[in-house]
């Protein structure tokens, strides 16, 4: 039998019923790991768990109550959570000029609230066992004002709260960093209304990542292999932002 980088893990993914964390359920599935796929969409969530072999929880990341109930469930079943990946978010178009609140709001409370939560909930656990890795995806417009304003906002702020996050957790065993992808070819991408032959245009690469592409760095840094890196910002984009 092979040998997978997480044999013996157990990994959550979060916004992992669809797209980039379903890809991430899958190879951490391949590579070892028992998965919790977890969302809110439960019919997709449920089907991804069923073809990887992993099981689904409900969990709306902006709801610290609800990542506590999940987190009990877990450790009542597996009695460990080595991997988390902050994957979920979302994407509302906006700018400076046009803007709500409640939208605003919204993307904060999902993107970056979402990541607090899940870090404020899975830390202690991690640091209680002496180990553990935790991804944040970000994305490029937490590089640039690139995007959207809630959306690069929220992503900017996951970068600085990861960087917050390793120093504090690595004297305690625990490794976090953040992913940047560029342009992903999921549901998400439709949502920028740009066609992709013309987006294509301002990657280097010429192209979209499939999610694979960025599903198969995610598992690497959860994996014992990147043990000495953390708070570091790892950029998946194709050249985009060279
Ligand atoms: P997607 O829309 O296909 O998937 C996002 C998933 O998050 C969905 O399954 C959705 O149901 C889930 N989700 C939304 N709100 C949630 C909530 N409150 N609680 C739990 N789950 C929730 O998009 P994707 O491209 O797979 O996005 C995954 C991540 O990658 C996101 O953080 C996104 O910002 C980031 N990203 C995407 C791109 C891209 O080009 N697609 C680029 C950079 C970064």
């Amino acid at each position: 039998m092979n040998m997978g980088i997480l044999d013996g893990k157990v990994v959550l993914v979060t916004g992992a019923a669809r797209g980039q964390g379903a890809a991430e359920a899958k190879v951490a599935t391949e590579e070892g790991a028992t998965v919790i796929v977890t969302d809110v969409l439960d019919e997709e969530g449920q089907a991804t768990a069923k073809e990887i072999g992993g099981t689904y929880h409900r969990l709306d990341v902006s709801s610290g109550a609800a990542w506590r109930d999940v987190a009990a469930e877990v450790m009542t079943a597996h009695g460990r959570i080595d991997g988390l990946v902050n994957n979920a978010g979302i994407f509302k178009i906006d700018g400076a000029l046009d803007h709500d609140e409640d939208t605003f709001r919204q993307v904060i409370d999902v993107n970056q609230f979402g990541v607090m939560h899940g870090i404020k909930t899975v830390s202690p656990i991690m640091v209680e066992q002496g180990s553990g890795s935790i991804v944040n995806i970000s994305s490029i417009a937490g590089f640039r004002g690139m995007g959207a304003l809630a959306y690069s906002t929220s992503k900017w702020a996951v970068r600085g709260m990861t960087k917050v996050a390793a120093k504090e957790l690595a004297p305690l065993g625990v490794r976090i960093n953040s992913v940047h992808p560029g342009l992903i070819d999921t549901d998400m991408l439709g949502q920028l209304g740009v066609p992709i032959d013309q987006m294509s245009e301002a990657i280097p690469m010429g192209r979209p990542a499939d999610s694979m592409e960025v599903a198969h760095p995610v598992i690497f840094l959860l994996s014992d292999g990147a043990s000495y890196i953390t708070g570091t910002e790892l950029v998946v984009d194709g050249g985009m932002i060279i």
